[in-house]
C-alpha cells in the first residue's frame, strides 16, 4: 500500500514537473516573439494544422493535444501555438483593418497623386473626391456659369470646369526636387497657394471687343475663362500650339504673387519688373518655369520640359527692366 502511495506520489511529481518545464522552458512571450516572425500566410497555415488537431479529437478523447512541436530546441504543446497564433492572428486582423481604414480616409482627403507624369494624370478625370477637395481648399467663383462638362479616362473631352481641375491637380502633384526661391517653406505649388488664404480665385470671361488679362487686387485673382475649353488644355503642351495645361499653374503662381500675402503686389517697371532679383510676379513666373524644366525628374517629357525652358529664357530677355 505505502509502495502504492509512492508510485502515485512519484507520477504526480512528475506530472508536475512535465506541466512546469512545458510551462517554462519557453516562455509565453518568448513563444509569441518567435511566431511574431512568419508571415501572415504562415501563420493562418500554423492555425489551421493546430485548429485542425485541437477542434477534431479522435473518439474517447477530450481534446486532441499530443502533438508537439519544437520551438528553440525545447519541446512545446501544440495547443499552446495553437492558442498564441490565435491570439496573434486576431491581433494582426485587426491591425490590417485599421490600417485597411486609415488608407481609406487618406484617399478620401487627398488628390491622387499617383502617376509617373503629368501626361498620365492628364487622360484621367478628377474623381469626385478630389472636386470636393479642390473646392474646399479654394473659393472658386465664375462670373459667367461655365458649360455643362464630361471627361472620361483617356477621352479628348475639354472644357473649362475640366481644365480648371485640371490646373490644380497639376499644382498638387508636380514634384519638385527644390523648395521655392520666393517661399523656402514650400516646393508645392498647391500648398504654397493655398497658405496664401485667398478670398476667391475668380474666372472671369472678357467682354466683347477689350483686351482682358489675369490680374490680381488684394487677395482675389482674376483668371481668364473664356479659351480654357479649347482641346489644347488636355494636354501639357500641345505640340502644334506650343501651349497647354503646363502653363496654367504657372500663371495662377504669377497672380498669386500680387496678392498681399503672396508677398508683391504690383509690377516695377511699367507692366514689367525693375530685376529679377526683387522676386516681383515676373521673377517668380521665370524660377518657376526652370524648376519645372529642371527640378521635376521624369514628370514631364524633354519637349515640355523644353517649352518650360525657352518661355523662362523669354520672360528673362524681355521682362526685367535692368
Ligand atoms: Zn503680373
Amino acid at each position: 500500500m505505502k509502495k502504492l502511495i509512492f508510485l502515485i506520489f512519484v507520477l504526480f511529481l512528475l506530472l508536475v514537473t512535465v506541466i512546469y518545464v512545458e510551462k517554462f522552458a519557453v516562455s509565453d512571450e518568448d513563444l509569441k516573439k518567435g511566431l511574431e516572425d512568419l508571415s501572415d500566410e504562415e501563420l493562418e497555415y500554423l492555425l489551421n494544422q493546430t485548429s485542425i488537431s485541437e477542434n477534431n479529437p479522435l473518439v474517447g478523447e477530450a481534446s486532441r493535444s499530443e502533438f508537439y512541436r519544437t520551438y528553440d530546441g525545447k519541446v512545446v504543446s501544440s495547443l499552446r501555438v495553437y492558442e498564441l497564433s490565435k491570439l496573434l492572428y486576431e491581433e494582426r486582423s485587426y491591425r490590417n483593418l485599421q490600417e485597411r481604414e486609415i488608407k481609406s480616409i487618406i484617399a478620401q482627403t487627398q488628390i491622387n497623386c499617383n502617376f509617373k507624369t503629368a501626361q498620365e494624370l492628364l487622360a484621367t478625370c478628377p474623381t469626385e473626391n478630389e472636386i470636393k477637395i479642390i473646392r474646399n481648399d479654394f473659393n472658386i467663383v465664375f462670373d459667367k456659369t461655365p458649360a455643362q462638362w464630361s471627361c472620361t479616362n483617356g477621352g479628348k473631352e475639354s472644357s473649362v470646369m475640366l481644365t480648371m481641375y485640371n490646373t490644380f491637380r497639376l499644382m498638387k502633384c508636380t514634384p519638385f526636387n527644390q523648395k521655392f526661391i520666393w517661399a523656402p517653406k514650400y516646393n508645392n505649388m498647391y500648398d504654397w497657394t493655398k497658405s496664401l488664404n485667398l478670398k476667391e480665385i475668380q474666372y472671369f470671361s472678357c467682354p466683347p471687343n477689350e483686351n482682358c488679362f489675369n490680374h490680381a487686387g488684394s487677395d482675389t485673382i482674376y483668371l481668364l475663362m473664356d479659351d480654357l475649353d479649347n482641346p489644347i488644355y488636355r494636354e501639357v503642351i500641345n505640340s502644334n500650339t506650343g501651349s497647354g495645361v503646363g502653363f496654367l499653374p504657372v500663371l495662377t503662381i504669377h497672380e498669386s504673387r500680387h496678392t498681399v500675402d503672396g508677398g508683391h503686389k504690383g509690377h516695377t517697371c511699367a507692366l514689367n519688373d525693375q530685376t529679377l532679383q526683387e522676386l516681383g510676379a515676373w521673377g517668380v513666373q521665370y524660377h518657376l518655369l526652370n524648376m519645372l524644366a529642371n527640378n521635376t525628374g521624369n514628370y514631364f517629357s524633354s519637349y515640355e520640359e523644353n517649352r518650360f525652358r525657352n518661355s523662362a529664357k523669354n520672360i528673362l530677355k524681355t521682362r526685367f527692366c535692368s
